[in-house]
């Protein structure tokens, strides 16, 4: 038996997922659907009814659906393409201190162009406040960022309230939001997030493979290529579109956005229990990361390295994280911006829930941290 707990990581693409993509891989629908012949008409049907579905669930228009191989790739497309018009002009960007690399890094890269990047850190108690955001806007600034949930704490960001007020103060100003780790798993209400310009998702993390993302671009955002191709998706992200992922991610999305009470029941009722679970055990203590989601939870054990612990419940079939995947064992600078001390820092571990995971399997890692503290600490 494996238990997998990593799900912020990547997930095990679904059942729906992939019966639809080996009948899909199957049929004749091997098209491009840029061809102008029946074969590619017939592609292009399967494309647009795709963005159909999505459009729905993201209460936009089909057209504002921008296919890419993740979101690595939708946020540099989203904050370079944006931001090359602005060039040399003394600029500013508003983010928070918390984002993933593909956004940081990629805001960082700016700075040879003159942009300042503003930075908004949690306050003690580990919220984000909007007015903090709000505050740093002036005539200069021409985009903020913000994500909607944090990978490796689960704390949530104030993406509506940030973009509605905004945009009250400066309409011009594009708001950009990494809903990776919210979309599918909250019930995020997009009709009322009509103030975010831009979104970007990730089909891996919720239980389609790797290679597929996308991008949601309002009409009144125009971006400038920063790959360069033919004319498909609007010359934002040339080269031929990704027919089979594309289609089975759409259905994949439909059904899990479908199930959102159900799942978000799933989540909280998993949370409730690993909480309870933790109450047991002094040397476990839950992070304190201010308002967090359901299905991410960050806890440190005491005097027990992260890494060593990971090998650890590894060793018995348990997959979590130390921190983002991404990261590779570095020390977090997420967690340092949530101010936690040294030792919690060396010791904390991410748990990261999907809809598959059981109560039993909660059971099961405890007993087995219970096992670690004993054979590691010779307790
Ligand atoms: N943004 C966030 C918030 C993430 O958690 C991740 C994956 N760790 C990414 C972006 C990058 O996603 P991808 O692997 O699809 O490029």
């Amino acid at each position: 038996m494996e238990i997998y707990f990593d799900n912020c990581g990547t997930t095990k693409p679904s059942e729906i997922f992939t019966s639809h993509l080996s009948k899909f891989l199957l049929s004749d629908n091997y098209g491009n659907p840029s061809s102008l012949h029946r074969k590619g008409i017939q592609a292009d049907k399967i494309l647009q009814n795709s963005k159909k579905i999505l459009a729905s669930i993201f209460k936009c228009e089909a057209d504002e659906i921008i296919f890419t191989s993740g979101a690595t790739q939708s946020n540099n497309i989203a904050i370079l393409g944006f931001a090359s018009k602005f060039k040399n002009s003394n600029k500013n960007i508003i983010t928070s201190s918390v984002e993933h690399p593909s956004v940081i890094s990629t805001l960082y890269s700016l700075r040879k162009y003159g942009f300042e990047i503003i930075e908004i850190s949690p306050r003690n108690d580990g919220d984000f406040y909007p007015e903090d955001f709000i505050e740093k806007i002036n005539k200069d600034t021409i985009m903020i960022s913000v994500m909607s949930v944090n990978n490796e704490t689960g704390s949530i960001l104030p993406i509506k309230e940030i973009s509605d007020n905004a945009k009250i103060i400066s309409p011009n100003i594009i708001i950009h939001s990494d809903i990776v780790q919210s979309l599918g798993k909250t019930d995020m209400k997009f009709y009322e997030l009509k103030n975010i310009d831009i979104f970007t998702f990730s089909g891996h993390k919720l239980h389609s493979p790797k290679g597929i993302g996308g991008l949601i671009i309002r009409k009144n955002v125009k971006l400038s290529p920063i790959i360069f191709g033919g004319n498909q998706q609007n010359s934002i992200v040339p080269g031929t579109e990704n027919l089979a992922y594309i289609h089975c991610l759409s259905l994949n999305l439909l059904n899990i956005c479908d199930n959102i009470e159900k799942n978000i029941n799933i989540y909280k009722n998993l949370y409730d229990y690993f909480i309870k679970n933790i109450d047991k055990y002094d040397f476990i203590k839950l992070g304190s990361f201010g308002k967090t989601v359901s299905h991410i939870i960050n806890i440190s054990v005491d005097k027990i390295h992260s890494e060593i612990l990971v090998n650890f419940l590894s060793s018995h079939n348990i997959f979590v994280s130390s921190g983002a995947s991404c990261s590779k064992g570095k020390k977090s600078r997420i967690l340092k911006e949530f101010k936690l001390r040294k030792d919690e820092l060396n010791s904390s571990l991410r748990i990261s829930f999907s809809i598959y995971n059981t109560k039993e399997e909660i059971d099961i890692f405890f007993n087995i941290i219970d096992l670690a503290k004993r054979q590691i600490l010779n307790f």
